[in-house]
């Protein structure tokens, strides 16, 4: 097949046709699936049922240091979680508080706390003329919700093959002082599932905002998820750059075991300098007398150590490492040397970016549904749900099967054709 723009109009014509027929026949499929979050699929569940063995009625529920976990305390979590999300953060567990079920909850609770109290005894941004955050593109839609949600003005700034174009960032950063963060996935990033350079961690950690209360809100949710043993992302650790280059306190780092036990009944964790950690703290002891500690406990339990994690990541990656190549494979087969859209080719986290023609993301989207399959809506990936090219689409692999995943891309490779075709004919 050659470029569809090379094609003539009876040629490109005569494809439409074709691929129309076979649309047909696959909405006579009458098919329902949703794809549209990267959530992880009922093998990947099954994987931490020993978590609920790991605890029973005769179980001793205390911790080394002799905290009773029936009970009240241990504000910061319990040492041994403390220890175990370090390994996995890779901070030192004086630099880290556990939270409870949720890392996202916790960046919805720091900005609620930077709104109402400042950071570190700045202006509380409520009262601030105008506040704005920076959001690389595409990004995660339920961050940019969060910002949306406190009228936080969004700017996008690109994402690149090795993380948010830092010429922009710096320049912007140091240039307004209403600006006062930006939303960061570094690693195996939603949805583009590239990780950042150690040359853009560098600068990030090198950033000089106009704006004192200006953090980084690092939010490292898919640290571990690696799809192979052997080619894995490796991303230098933020706080210790930042510490190096002596801005300590420009971090705040956010992480979970969401995608590693169960989403929703994990664990999450921030780590961040001895001076953010007293704002963090000064809130917390009065929005909770401790988290579940319990659950922390089994966590524990059911890893050992860090070394028992990798071990249970590694059974995550065997059941969604085919399914990412499956992607893969189908988008090459059915449109490599059409030139109607790139995707990218993730080493770890959950997503795979695809990228249409301009102007052709939601009629894809659409298509897709007339077909039966959910996706994440086009424009999602943008603040304000804009892509302004409407060519970003998010394809999350991870929760249908093998088999529903074929029928799903091959389905999605039409709807691209379609869409594409339609578009160059127009
Ligand atoms: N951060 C990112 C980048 C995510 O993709 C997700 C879930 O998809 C979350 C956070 C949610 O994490 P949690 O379950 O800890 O709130």
């Amino acid at each position: 097949m050659k470029p569809y723009v090379e094609m003539t109009v009876e040629e490109l014509n005569q494809e439409l046709d074709d691929l129309k027929k076979e649309y047909k026949k696959v909405q006579a499929m009458d098919m329902q699936l949703n794809m549209g979050r990267g959530i992880p699929c009922i093998d990947q569940l099954d994987l931490s049922m020993g978590m609920m063995d790991v605890l029973d009625s005769s179980s001793d529920l205390t911790c080394e240091d002799g905290t009773d976990c029936r009970n009240y305390g241990q504000l910061t979590g319990i040492q041994e979680a403390r220890e175990l999300l370090g390994d996995m953060m890779e901070n030192n567990p004086k630099d880290i508080i556990i939270y409870g079920n949720s890392s996202l909850n916790v960046m919805f609770d720091t900005i609620s706390r930077v709104w109402t109290h400042g950071v570190m005894g700045s202006t509380p941004w409520c009262k601030l003329p105008e506040v704005k955050f920076l959001c690389p593109v595409p990004g995660y839609d339920r961050h940019f919700a969060i910002t949306q949600y406190f009228g936080i003005k969004m700017i996008p700034v690109p994402m690149t093959p090795t993380g948010p174009d830092m010429d922009i960032v710096e320049k912007l950063v140091s240039e307004d002082d209403t600006i006062k963060g930006i939303w960061c996935v570094p690693k195996y990033s939603n949805p583009s599932g590239i990780s950042y350079s150690d040359e853009t961690v560098r600068r990030f950690a090198r950033l000089k905002p106009a704006a004192p209360d200006f953090r980084i809100f690092w939010d490292n949710a898919y640290g571990m998820h690696h799809l192979y043993d052997d080619h894995q992302d490796y991303l230098i650790e933020i706080l210790a750059e930042c510490k190096r280059a002596g801005n300590p306190d420009l971090v705040y780092k956010f992480a979970s075991t969401s995608k590693i036990t169960f989403p929703g009944s994990g664990i999450a964790a921030v780590a961040t300098s001895p001076n953010n950690m007293v704002d963090f703290v000064n809130t917390l002891k009065f929005q909770t007398i401790g988290h579940d500690k319990v659950n922390q406990l089994r966590h524990v339990r059911f890893f050992g150590d860090i070394h028992g994690m990798v071990e249970h990541m590694r059974k995550h990656a065997a059941i969604i490492r085919p399914k990412f190549e499956m992607v893969e494979e189908t988008l090459a087969k059915n449109l490599n040397g059409l030139d109607i859209g790139t995707w990218t080719s993730p080493r770890g986290g959950y997503f795979i970016l695809f990228d249409s023609l301009p102007g052709c993301a939601k009629e894809i989207v659409a298509l897709m549904k007339k077909a039966g399959v959910i996706m994440t809506p086009a424009g999602a990936t943008w603040p304000y749900g804009k892509d302004p090219n409407d060519s970003n689409i998010r394809i999350a692999p991870t929760y249908p099967t093998l088999t529903e995943l074929k029928t799903a891309m091959e389905t999605f490779t039409l709807c691209v054709r379609i869409a594409s075709a339609k578009k160059i004919l127009a």
